[in-house]
This record gives structure tokens, sequence and C-alpha cells, in this order.
């Protein structure tokens, strides 16, 4: 009898083990998914009707949601330090965007990395690209901009997105996922309306005419009278909505290589002077075809640099409707991303960390349209949720670091005075490496509480 049961001993075993290391286990991917410039009142939670953000409503629903996250600092590169090293801006030293800093300390890509999962990051924002310091512990970081372009929209984003995912198939990772529509320009994808900039008859430049743009257009310029030609489609239904105001060339100057060059430069009338610094020249206009006439004394061509940035003006009131269809684009390229982690079986094994990196003023304080520069709610105020596998559906709790309080008072007493920092992003890593992993995940991550206690490197 004992020998007849004995066949029974593997699969016993393997349940056992089944049981004991798969149950709650960590979820073979983790995705980081931030979304730039989204003020928490801009996702509608709404999961029925007409919901404006249909995918982050789900997923939210799905997962937990804290209501009340708060950016430690509403500016993209600190912020998004805060989220990786856990750590408030003064400790960080990081305090702007374009601040090349060595940050002394673990990032949250290290250490994902340490513990087994390949790591793979997509930015839609230059100020986020590696020199800035957060391409660390990443074994891919994509940060591809499209030539003149500081910014890619969200199908881009989902372009790269995919293939990193296609290239760590296989895989545990962690992937961080940057969206950045809702930054200004407040203009989706749409109409493929042109920007042209001619040189006599050479089409110097051409891309979509709601595409803000800081242009540097090379000039062969001959003896003599040169027209430049600046040609704007205004998109039809800025036109129809009666919301352009203007075209803006701005900061707009002509640089010759050779410093001795005799050129002079005139505009047409429709070109209205705003303003002059560092002899660059700031122009709205109403027409869309200006021209600029330059004229080279000299008797040989020479060569020169034609540099301005390109806007198209709006009414405030486009301006807000702009924001609102810049989140539901994004939403629905998020939804574009969910659906084919679902397709590819990917879903399921993954939990997903959604937070913003500040809000944006929408003309509420002094008409200002932005961020960076107040503290008020609508800039300080971020979505953030946790979703997918091993996280519990259905929950809405105030505070992002909920029962851990108590623990992170203790070991980060020297911030207390910080009291919101222990509900931001600076706790990102902190909930990661202590509640999360610990709690939802279902395993311990062994870190040694590196994050706001633990000394530099
Ligand atoms: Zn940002």
């Amino acid at each position: 009898m004992k020998i007849k049961l004995l066949w029974l001993v593997p699969p016993l075993l393997f349940l056992a083990f089944f049981l004991l290391f798969f149950k709650g286990s960590a979820p073979e991917h983790i995705f980081l998914i931030t979304l730039d410039t989204t003020r928490a009142d801009a996702i509608d939670y709404a999961t029925t009707g007409n919901a404006c953000t249909p995918n982050l409503a789900a997923l939210a629903a799905a997962g937990r949601h804290y209501e009340n996250a708060y950016t430690v600092i509403p500016i993209t590169l600190p912020s998004h330090a805060a989220m990786f090293y856990s750590l408030p801006p003064h400790v960080l030293k990081l305090y702007n965007n374009g601040q090349e800093r060595a940050i002394p300390y673990p990032s949250l890509a290290e250490i994902m990395k340490k513990n087994g999962y390949a790591t793979g990051a997509v930015i839609s924002l230059s100020v986020l690209k590696r020199n800035f310091g957060l391409a660390r512990g990443f074994d891919h970081f994509l940060e591809n901009f499209k030539p003149g372009l500081w910014y890619k929209t969200a199908a881009e984003v989902n372009r790269d997105a995919f293939a990193l995912i296609d290239k760590m198939k296989g895989k545990k990772s962690f992937i961080w996922i940057h969206y950045s529509d809702p930054h200004e320009p407040y203009c989706p994808p749409g109409p493929q309306e042109r920007f042209t900039v001619f040189l006599g008859g050479t089409l110097l430049h051409s891309s979509p005419s709601i595409e803000e743009q800081v242009l540097r257009l090379p000039l062969a310029l001959k003896p003599g009278e040169n027209s430049i030609r600046l040609h704007c489609e205004i998109p039809a239904f800025l036109r129809e909505s009666r919301a352009f105001t203007a075209v803006s060339y701005a900061d707009l100057k002509i640089t010759p290589r050779d410093p001795r060059a005799p050129l002079t430069m005139s505009y047409s009338p429709d070109l209205v002077r705003r303003s002059e610094r560092y002899g660059r020249i700031t122009f709205n206009t109403k027409e869309n075809e200006s021209y600029l006439s330059i004229v080279n004394k000299g008797t040989a061509p020479c060569l020169a640099d034609l540099g301005f940035k390109f806007m198209i003006k709006t009414t405030d009131e486009a301006r807000r409707t702009g924001y609102a269809n810049e989140v539901r684009y994004m939403d629905s390229q998020i939804g574009l991303l969910l659906a084919r982690l679902k397709k590819e079986g990917i879903f399921e094994k993954s939990t997903f960390l959604v937070m913003g990196d500040h809000g944006e003023g929408l003309g509420e304080y002094n008409s200002h349209f932005g961020h960076i520069h107040y503290l008020n709610k609508i800039y300080t105020h971020v979505p953030f949720f946790i979703s997918g596998k091993n996280i519990r559906g259905g929950e809405v709790r105030a505070n992002p670091l909920g029962p851990d309080r108590r623990h992170a008072a203790q070991t980060h007493g020297r911030y207390q005075c910080h009291g919101r920092f222990f509900r931001s992003q600076a706790f990102l890593g902190d909930l990661l490496s202590r509640g999360l992993f610990r709690r939802l995940l279902g395993t311990p991550f062994p870190l040694a509480g590196h994050f706001l206690s633990g000394a530099p490197r």
C-alpha cells in the first residue's frame, strides 16, 4: 500500500512548492506609469457613461486609489527624482529641470534590477533624458525625439513601449512609461495642417502646425536680397471656434556664421513686434503667411542660422479644452497599451503604479497656465493608484502612506516637519520597498531602508 501511494509524493511536493512560492508571489512585471502635467481632478474616475478617462478609471477601480497624493515639487525632473530616489528635492539638491547632478543614492530602477527585474524606460520629455540622472539602473532607456522636438505623443510613446515590451519578453521586468500629452502645447495629434518655411523657392522646413517648436534653420544667403516665407495653416477647428488669437514667432534672430558678414533683416508689415531681448525679437501676426527679407551686402554667398520659436496662440477657453482633450487622448492611448498587454497575456501577471508628477494651472491664479511657479493645490495634487496582480480592487484611501505612517515617521524623523512628504511621491520608493512589496505583492523586498535613512554611496 505504502509503495502504491509513493507515486503521490512528487505531485504533492510540487503542489506544496507551488502554494508556497507562487500563491501571492511577486508580479512578473511592474509598470510604473507616470502622467506628466496631469491634475488629480483631470482624471474622471467614473467607469460608466461617457467617462472622459475610462481606461485609467477602470485600472484605478480594479486597484487601490490614493486620493490625497501631492507632489513635493511641481517640476518634472525633481518630481520624478523624488519618485525614483524617495527623497525630497532639498536632500537631492535637485530643484529644477536642466540640472545635471550625480545623485549619491540608489535609484528605484537599480533596486529593481538588483532584485531580478530587467529594467526599461520610455520617456516623452527631453528634460528627463539620461544625462539628468534618472536612467541609472535601466537596461534600456528610450529617449529618441524627432529633430527639433522636445516631446513625444502618447502614440509615439506606445510605439516605443511596445518595442521595449517585445524586447524584454520572457523576463521579469520593471518598465517605466512616461506620458506627457497634457503638457503644453495643449493640442492632441489631429489633422496635420502644416507649418512651412521657404527660402526663395526652396523648402527649408515642414512640420505639423500644432507642434510648438524651437527651430534653428541653416541658411545659404546669396548676395543681395533673400526672401524667407513663413507659412502657417491654422487648424480648421481653431478658426471655426474663433479660438485662434495669433501666430507667434518668438526670440527670432539671424546669426551669421561669420560675425563680419554684412547682413540686415526686415519684416513684412503684418508682423507686430512684441518685445526684444538680447537682439532676439518676438512677433505676433494674425496672418498665415509672413515674410522676412535678409539682405547680404557682401559680394559672396554667406551662411547664417535663423532661430525662433513658433507657436499658435489661442483663447484661454480653447487652452482649457485643449488640455482636457490631451488627457482624453492620453487615456485612449493607455487603453491601447493595456489592451496589448492583455492580448499578450502580460496584464494578468503585472502590477501597475500610476502617478502624476505635478498638476497644471489652467488660468485659475493670475491667469497663469503651466506649472513650476506656484504651490497651490492645482499644481501639486496628483493622481496616484496601484492596480493589477496582488492588489485588492475597489479600495480608495485618503493617504498613500496609510498604516506605514508610523513606521515612516520613526524612520524618517528628520523630515517630519515636511508633513506633505508623507503623502507624496517621495514615498513611492519607500512604499515599494516597505509597504507595497511586503504587504501587497506578497513577498518581502529586501531593501536596507536606504531611501530616506540610508547613507550616500
Ligand atoms: Zn512634468
